[in-house]
């Protein structure tokens, strides 16, 4: 099995390290803070005392908050000490512009970089069935790919350059949230007219709209629980500015954009912004 690095023990991080363990990959871990490492060492990972150290140990898989860890952590003097074999897989959910920038970064250094964020939950990496986007040189998604199959059930090539992978991740946020939209406006609609959301959602479910956004989220939104959240609204508000900016930077107005911020934004003004972004389905209900 092979030898691999993780930079990045939050939820998502935790999640793939005991999952590469578990296939009997050899895992050498680095986090911000050192509580996460040592939970994982009394797992069997190496610790490593540098983002550097991680780089001498095998291909570095890293798994961070957002722009501003990624650009911190793979910082140009780590890089150009990096060593000529060094790989990089970036699996945040990032900006394209960022993307692009950290894309540039790798290639001045020489070290191998490619874009892989992910669909789904800590406890899908766990359980080795994250879907998995990737971006960059074909031959360096060739060589990884028995790591990826260890935490995901299939990598989905999305492109050649890297932050194509960042754009696409973007996207995919943006149609669960028109999809929460949705649902927030046709559960309020019927409710008002006295049908119960839980026979809605029966319905929706059964018929038009199946699979896990209509069935998950749906749920809540009639069961009317947001807690613990799976991806909190603040994470969704971010997401949805990464959105708004990719489309800026290519001249593209999306009209629903602002109607959506609008509704992220009086969510979080309402206290949720740490329930599940289903949770914006209140601020109709409550309107
Ligand atoms: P998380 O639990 O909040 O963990 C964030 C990680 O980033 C921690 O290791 C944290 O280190 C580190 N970090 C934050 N700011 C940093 C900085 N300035 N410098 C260095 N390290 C920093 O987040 P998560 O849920 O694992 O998500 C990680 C990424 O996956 C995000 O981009 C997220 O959007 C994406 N994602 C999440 C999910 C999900 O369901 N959670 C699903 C798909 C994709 P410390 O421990 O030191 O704070």
């Amino acid at each position: 099995m092979a030898q691999v690095s993780v930079a990045g023990l939050g939820n998502m991080g935790k999640g793939m390290v005991r999952r590469l363990l578990a296939k009997g990959h050899g895992v050498t871990v680095w986090n911000r803070s050192p509580a996460a490492v040592g939970e994982l060492v009394a797992l069997g990972a190496e610790r490593a005392g540098s983002v550097a150290d991680l780089f001498a140990a095998g291909p570095v898989l890293s798994m961070l908050a957002d722009d501003t860890a990624v650009t911190a952590v793979f910082e140009e003097s780590v890089l150009t000490e990096a060593g000529p074999n060094a790989v990089h897989v970036s699996m945040s959910t990032i900006s394209v512009a960022a993307g692009r920038a950290m894309a540039e970064r790798h290639k001045a250094a020489g070290v191998g970089y490619l874009a892989v964020p992910v669909l789904g939950r800590p406890a899908v990496a766990e359980a080795g069935q994250l879907n998995l986007l990737a971006a960059g040189d074909s031959a360096l998604v060739d060589l990884l790919e028995p790591v990826f199959s260890a935490v995901g059930r299939r990598t989905w090539r999305v492109g050649e350059q890297p932050w194509q992978a960042n754009v696409v991740k973007i996207t995919m946020n943006l149609l669960i949230i028109h999809a929460l939209e949705a649902m927030a406006e046709g559960f309020t609609l019927a409710e008002r007219h006295g049908v119960d959301a839980h026979d809605l959602h029966e319905l929706i479910t059964g018929t038009l709209l199946p699979g896990p956004v209509y069935q998950g989220y749906g749920k809540e939104m009639s069961d009317r629980a947001y807690l613990p959240a799976g991806f909190r609204t603040a994470l969704g508000n971010k997401d949805l500015g990464l959105a708004e900016a990719a489309a800026d930077s290519v001249g593209l107005e999306l009209p629903a954009m602002p109607a959506l911020r609008q509704m992220f934004q009086t969510a979080i003004n309402l206290g949720m912004a740490d329930h599940d972004w289903a949770s914006i389905a209140e601020v109709l209900r409550k309107g």
